[in-house]
């Protein structure tokens, strides 16, 4: 069988768990492995529609060697296995084929998760993830493999993915809005509750229980499992999360974390809004005796850098 017909028929069966998956939750984990691997394989199928013939579809082989065909030397692929995610990402870029990796990364983090981590598995849950699945899906077919979506996965799987991505939507438009009533302390903190997702289940239809309040005395529900979250319980790992790209990067190549501990109460402060994200007070980020800029890490209750408090508690 072709890789092709493989990732076609892989995501035809992720969406008949899915549908099971109203009246057996357990359906969603099978779900979430085909959709995933139906992705792989149409990813697998372009490089090997690149791979040249005589190479064993060297670009979807893990392993290649050099061997001389026909007086040229050619990486030929060696053994059966075949190149996994990671390997896939580093082939793509080199042959600058563009994928939405972030969507990506997040489709593969959720699948990790409800294996692992999820307490539960709610059909609703699982929308917004096979959403992101189905742009990616619908991208690639026509982007990459210039086929047309529709005649290429087969008009179930094709309204399928097309109902639940419209609902997905429409419900994520809802909760989006509703969170844009509420007073924020920086609109920052706005687009981290709207890409937050819920810790129980991975849904990130999360809405507050009431219009037109400050967030901080909202009380904020996820629509898929019900689990109500108070602002603390969600304002500074929803920061970590939107701030974790920089994070890293500021951690692996030095420089300043755009995120620092609170000093007044240990949440998510927001370095250069000048604002804590949990509890809305600011620090004196200028030292009141050299005049320097208080780096994040040396934030604190009273308005010296570190090397003058140093100073000053030694002269005590
Ligand atoms: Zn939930
Ligand atoms: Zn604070
Ligand atoms: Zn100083």
């Amino acid at each position: 069988m072709s890789i092709l017909k493989n990732a076609v028929d892989s995501i035809a069966l992720g969406l008949e768990d899915y549908e099971t998956s109203i009246a057996d939750e357990r359906r969603i984990i099978s779900c979430t492995r085909n959709i995933y691997a139906g992705i792989l394989l149409l990813f697998k199928h372009k490089l090997s529609s690149l791979s040249d013939p005589n190479t064993d579809e060297a670009l979807i082989k893990e392993r290649v060697n050099p061997k001389v065909v026909d007086n040229k030397i050619l990486w030929v692929g060696k053994g059966k296995k075949t190149v996994d995610y990671q390997n896939i990402k580093d082939r793509f870029e080199s042959l600058s084929i563009n994928v939405d990796w972030n969507r990506i990364n997040k489709i593969n983090d959720y699948r990790n998760n409800i294996e692992h981590y999820f307490s539960t598995s709610r059909h609703e849950a699982v929308q917004g993830w096979i959403s992101d699945s189905f742009i990616i899906i619908r991208d690639f077919i026509s982007e990459q493999l210039k086929e047309d979506p529709k005649d290429l996965l087969g008009s179930d799987s094709w309204t399928t993915l097309v109902a639940v991505h419209e609902v997905y939507e429409r419900e994520k438009a809802d909760c989006t809005s509703s969170l844009e009533t509420l007073g924020f302390f920086s609109e920052t903190i706005l687009d981290a509750f709207v890409s937050y997702s819920c810790k129980e289940c991975g849904s990130d239809l999360i809405y507050p229980d009431e219009l037109n309040k400050e967030a901080i005395e909202s009380q904020f529900v996820c629509k898929a499992c019900d689990v109500t979250y108070s602002y603390e319980e969600i304002v500074s790992p929803a920061i970590e999360d939107h701030y974790y790209a920089e994070t890293y990067l500021a951690m692996k190549d030095g420089g300043d974390s755009p995120i620092a501990d609170c000093p007044f109460c240990g949440g998510a402060y927001l370095y250069e809004e000048k604002i804590c994200a949990e509890c809305g007070e600011s620090a004196v980020h200028e030292c009141e005796l050299c005049g320097n800029d208080i780096p994040p890490e040396e934030l604190s209750e009273d308005s010296l850098c570190g090397c003058c408090s140093h100073i000053m508690s030694k002269n005590d």
